[in-house]
C-alpha cells in the first residue's frame, strides 16, 4: 500500500472510535448468548470470542456517522460478542451455531460502509472477518482470497504476477468481502462499471441454516450476494478478475470554469488507452485536501490515472480546454494520491475539515452542463464528479438543515434530471426481490444482519 492510501485508511480506522457508541446497559441480553459464546470459544479458542466492552462498541459502529440523518438514529445496535475466526473454514461452524441458538449475526470487514450496513441493529454477534485474510490462489485473469483479505493486498499480489485488479475502492485497505457486500466500485470502474458487472467470477457462501454447508456460485449467480450486506449468506472466499498490469501515472490539471473542466473530463474518459480513474473537484474541495504542489486551491482540480504512453494525448486534451497541467506524477505516489481523493473521500475530507455538511450520491450527464439550477436546491452545494464510460457519477455535498429538506431536495434534483442515491438509510436497495428470495433459503430464521432488508413500508418511504 502506498503512503497516501495508508494515510487515508489510517485516518478512517482511527476516526471510527469517534462515532457515537451504543450504551450496553440499556439493552437486554439476547437469550442463549452465554451458551453461544461458550460453544464459539470451543470452535475459535478464547481469543476468538471477544466480550471486552471497547471491542464490542467499536464493532457496533461503521461510517454511518457521515450521515446526519443516520447519526440521529445512533447508537442503533450493540454487539454482545465479537467473533474473530482466523480461517474461512471456521465460518460455517459459527453460522450453524448461531442458527442453533437463534443468535443474530452481523458480518463485518473493516467497518467503513457509510450507510450503517455493518451496524448490528438486533444486537447478538458481530462476525469480524479481518482475521480471514489469506490470498488462496491466482492465475491468468483471476485471484481468489478469503473474504477478509485487503483489497490493497490483492492488488500488490496481482502486481507480482504482472497483473492488477479490475477495480478497488478509495478505501484501498478495506476487505474483499466488505467491498463486494457493501461497496460499489472505485478506481477501475471508469471502464469496468460496478462490482456487480462481471468483476466477481466465483463466490463461496455459507448460509445460516442448521448445517450451514457452504456452496459455490459463479458469474451471474453471484449477484444475489453482491451489495446484499450479508443478508443472503456470508461470503467466505471470492474470486475476482484481474487484467494485465499497466504502467500508470497521475495527471493533475487545474481549470478556471466548470464547462471547460467537465468537457476535458469527458474527453479524458474516452482517451485510449483508457484511464483507470478520472475525477473532478470544485476548488472548495481542493482547499480541504492536504496542500500539494499538484493541487491549486483556487481552481477546479481535474485528476486522472492514465497510462504513461497516453501522457501527451492527455496533455493535449487539457490544453485544448484551456486547462493547465500542474504535474504528471508517476506511480506509486501520483496514482495513489488520485485514488485517495476519489468517490466518497472528498466528502470525508470536507466533513473532517468542517461540521455541518451532508452528502448525496448523484449521477447523470446533466452534471456536466450548467449546474446553476442544481446548485439552487441546497445551500452551499459543492460537486465532486467521477468520469465513467457508462455515465457520470459523483458526490453532492451541501449544508445540512434537516431531514425533510434533504428528501424535498432529492425530489427537486430528480426533477432536474439528476439521479440520486441516498446514503441516509441502512436498507438493502439493490436487486431487492432477488435478495429477499435468496435470503428466504439462505437465512430462514432472519438471523443474518437483521433489519437491513426493508419491510414494505420502509421501502415505500
Ligand atoms: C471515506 C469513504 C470512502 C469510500 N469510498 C468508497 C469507494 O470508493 N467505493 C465504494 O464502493 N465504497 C466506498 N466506501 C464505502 C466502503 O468503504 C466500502 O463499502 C468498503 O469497501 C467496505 O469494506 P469494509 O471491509 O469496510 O466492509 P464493512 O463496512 O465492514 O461491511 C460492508 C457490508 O458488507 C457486509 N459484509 C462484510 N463482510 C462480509 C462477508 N464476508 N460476507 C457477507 N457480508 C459481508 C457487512 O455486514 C456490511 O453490511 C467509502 C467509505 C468511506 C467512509
Amino acid at each position: 500500500m502506498t503512503t497516501a492510501n495508508l494515510t487515508a485508511l489510517t485516518e478512517l480506522v482511527a476516526d471510527e472510535g469517534a462515532a457515537a457508541t451504543p450504551d450496553p446497559t440499556q439493552r437486554q441480553a439476547t437469550p442463549g448468548i452465554e451458551e453461544f459464546c461458550a460453544e464459539a470459544a470451543e470452535l475459535l479458542g478464547a481469543d476468538g470470542v471477544i466480550r471486552d466492552p471497547a471491542a464490542r462498541e467499536k464493532a457496533s459502529c461503521d461510517w454511518a456517522h457521515m450521515s446526519p440523518i443516520l447519526s440521529a438514529k445512533l447508537p442503533a445496535g450493540h454487539a454482545e460478542v465479537v467473533l474473530r475466526p482466523t480461517a474461512h473454514e471456521q465460518i460455517p461452524h459459527l453460522l450453524a451455531l448461531a442458527h442453533r441458538h437463534r443468535i443474530p449475526l452481523t458480518p463485518r470487514g473493516k467497518g467503513t460502509g457509510n450507510y450503517g450496513q455493518a451496524i448490528p441493529l438486533s444486537d447478538g454477534a458481530v462476525l469480524d472477518l479481518t482475521g480471514c485474510g489469506r490470498i488462496l490462489a491466482a492465475g491468468d485473469g483471476w485471484i481468489r482470497a478469503e473474504a477478509g483479505a485487503k483489497m490493497s493486498d490483492l492488488e500488490a499480489h496481482a502486481r507480482t504476477l504482472g497483473q492488477e485488479l479490475w477495480m478497488f475502492p478509495s478505501t484501498f485497505g478495506t476487505t474483499l468481502g466488505g467491498f463486494l457486500s457493501g461497496g460499489s466500485g472505485g478506481t477501475g470502474s471508469l471502464v469496468h462499471k460496478t462490482n456487480s458487472d462481471g468483476f466477481v467470477t466465483e463466490l463461496t457462501v455459507a448460509p445460516c441454516t442448521a448445517d450451514a454447508t457452504p456452496f459455490t456460485v459463479r458469474d451471474a449467480d453471484t449477484l444475489p450476494y453482491i451489495h446484499a450486506y450479508g443478508t443472503t449468506g456470508i461470503i467466505t472466499t471470492a474470486t475476482v478478475r484481474l487484467q494485465p498490469a499497466r504502467t500508470w501515472t497521475g495527471l493533475f490539471a487545474a481549470f478556471t470554469d466548470w464547462h471547460s473542466a467537465t468537457a476535458a473530463l469527458s474527453a479524458l474518459v474516452h482517451l485510449e488507452p483508457a484511464p483507470r480513474l478520472a475525477s473532478l473537484d470544485e476548488a472548495r474541495l481542493v482547499r480541504v485536501y492536504q496542500p500539494d504542489p499538484a493541487l491549486d486551491p483556487t481552481a477546479l482540480s481535474l485528476r486522472a490515472i492514465i497510462e504513461e504512453n497516453a501522457v501527451d494525448a492527455a496533455r493535449a486534451i487539457v490544453a485544448s480546454y484551456s486547462g493547465q497541467v500542474r504535474e504528471v506524477r508517476p506511480a506509486p505516489d501520483g496514482p495513489a494520491l488520485i485514488s485517495s481523493m476519489s468517490f466518497n473521500h472528498p466528502t470525508y475530507h470536507l466533513m473532517k475539515a468542517e461540521d455541518g455538511w451532508f452528502h448525496l450520491e448523484v449521477a447523470g450527464d446533466v452534471l456536466l452542463g450548467d449546474t446553476t439550477e442544481i446548485k439552487k436546491v441546497f445551500p452551499d452545494t459543492v460537486l465532486h464528479l467521477e468520469g465513467m464510460r457508462s455515465g457520470t457519477v459523483g458526490m453532492l455535498m451541501a449544508r445540512y438543515q434537516d431531514e425533510t429538506t434533504v428528501y424535498d431536495g432529492i425530489a427537486a434534483l430528480q426533477a432536474l434530471g439528476v439521479g440520486v442515491h441516498s446514503p441516509h438509510n441502512w436498507y438493502v436497495d439493490r436487486r431487492l426481490d432477488l435478495v429477499r428470495d435468496t435470503a428466504r433459503t439462505a437465512d430462514p430464521l432472519g438471523l443474518l444482519n437483521p433489519g437491513k432488508i426493508p419491510a414494505g413500508s420502509e421501502e415505500d418511504a
